[in-house]
């Protein structure tokens, strides 16, 4: 865990004392006791399944795992002997405020903060019961996921654990310039606050900025994308110096730096200077993977981004001319750089960029790593043990075994077998609290 995380926790906790004193005093008096009967339950370490288990939930977090059904007195019975319950599931790249449509490049000229806030709300409680219980948010407007995650922590709305960059930062016209594609007048010349950063001063005051806003990590666009309305998709957007900037401060502040990147330039200036993961990958090649496994480096593939975008752009009229013609040709090939990736050993967290899809079919991205290769055990793994890593948390999240928080969720069928499964969860926790419970037989 960074020491930031930890600071950030202390001070959530300290604030919850002075603003909740006495509900704090009551929750704790009565601590609540529950045990799960797991018919099966999967091993995120090591990528198994063990027949019938019992976890033991005391305040939220795991407190054992033993073999049988053992309930005790005190505790409260969730019986899933009849599926297979497993990690909450992660999703290392969310956009919650953002659904694409044909009608979303309007969306920037008629929306308000609050409209992006509600999507936000919506997007995140769907997140939750398709049974992602944690998130990265890898890019907003208006800081709405910060809101969000505080007013989910607080436990006013429903939503999974949110680790948010805010803002990305871009370079001019890069894939995060936010006023791309306006008319003269309504362009401005957004700065380091909006992000969009030019040299290595503004790159780091774009991510002391983010340090204001409340974000968690950082989140750059190192070369063009799919769906910004500008020519090129790949060429690389970022100098080392700025890079190398952003990678240093980041580390000041505790943060981790992720890297949205298809052409190969942009990609490797940004694997050396020292981010910790680059998403979507498309254009890499041997020598980009070599690269990224020599640096320890995080591969987050994006896959369903890619085959949503390239089906949409047979559409007429879904995407602007200009876009429509990326994401004809960048989406398919994720998958085969995934492929590829996988066989050669580059660590991979799982993530969607869901925001481009629909929120709540984050889990269909599973079904598309194995068809390009990966056993089902493997990608469970991506999104619960690799991805708990990949954000410096696995004393917390991403198995489940003691001290965990108990965040838990479970399937009817099993997974390593039909990895589809996890396109119909049917129970989820949070903490040890039931989000959805199954449904029971009458
Ligand atoms: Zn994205």
């Amino acid at each position: 865990m960074t020491t930031n995380t930890k600071q950030h926790r202390l001070r959530a906790r300290v604030l919850t004392l002075l603003l909740l004193g006495s509900t704090w005093m009551v929750a704790a008096a009565s601590a609540e006791e529950i045990a799960i009967y797991a018919g099966k339950l999967f091993d995120s370490e090591r990528g198994e399944l063990l027949p019938n288990r019992t976890v033991h939930i005391v305040d939220g977090r795991i407190e054992s795992v033993q073999a049988g059904f053992a309930k005790r007195d005190r505790e409260r019975l969730v019986d899933l002997r009849d599926y297979t319950v497993l990690p909450g599931l992660m999703d290392m790249h969310t956009h919650l405020v953002y659904e694409f449509g044909p009608r979303a490049y309007m969306e920037t000229f008629t929306w308000n903060p609050a409209d992006y806030t509600l999507r936000g709300v919506d997007a995140a409680r769907r997140t939750l019961e398709a049974g992602f219980t944690t998130v990265r948010d890898l890019g907003d407007k208006d800081n709405v996921t910060v809101s969000l995650r505080n007013a989910i922590n607080a436990g006013t709305i429903t939503g999974p654990r949110i680790f948010t960059a805010g803002k990305s930062i871009a370079t001019t016209g890069g894939h995060a310039d936010p006023t791309n594609g306006h008319r003269m007048t309504l362009m401005g010349s957004p700065g380091p606050a909006e992000g969009v950063v030019n040299g290595a001063d503004s790159a780091r005051e774009a991510v002391r900025q983010r340090y204001k806003d409340g974000a968690d990590l950082i989140k750059i666009t190192a070369t063009g994308g799919v769906l910004s309305v500008a020519k090129s998709g790949q060429n690389p957007q970022f100098m080392s110096d700025e890079l190398e900037s952003i990678v240093k401060t980041a580390k000041d502040y505790g943060f981790t730096v992720a890297v949205h990147a298809h052409g190969k330039e942009g990609m490797e200036r940004a694997i050396r200077a020292g981010v910790d993961s680059i998403e979507h990958g498309t254009y890499m090649d041997a020598e980009t993977m070599d690269l990224m496994r020599r640096h320890d480096t995080w591969y987050v593939p994006t896959i369903l981004a890619g085959e949503w975008v390239t089906e949409k752009a047979a559409v007429e009229g879904f995407f602007p001319e200009v876009v429509r013609s990326k994401a004809s040709t960048i989406g398919p090939l994720i998958r085969d750089t995934f492929s590829e990736a996988y066989k050669r050993g580059v660590k991979i967290a799982f993530g969607t960029d869901s925001g481009v899809s629909p929120h709540g079919d984050n889990g269909r991205e599973f079904a598309l790593m194995v068809g390009a290769g990966m056993p089902p055990a493997d990608a469970i793994r991506s999104a619960t043990w690799n991805a708990a890593q990949l954000l410096d948390m696995e004393d917390e999240l991403g198995s489940i075994s003691p001290g965990r928080h108990a965040d838990i969720i479970a399937v009817k069928g099993n997974p390593l077998e039909d990895i589809t499964e996890l396109q119909r969860v049917q129970f989820v926790m949070k903490g040890g609290e039931v989000f959805k419970p199954v449904q029971t037989r009458q």
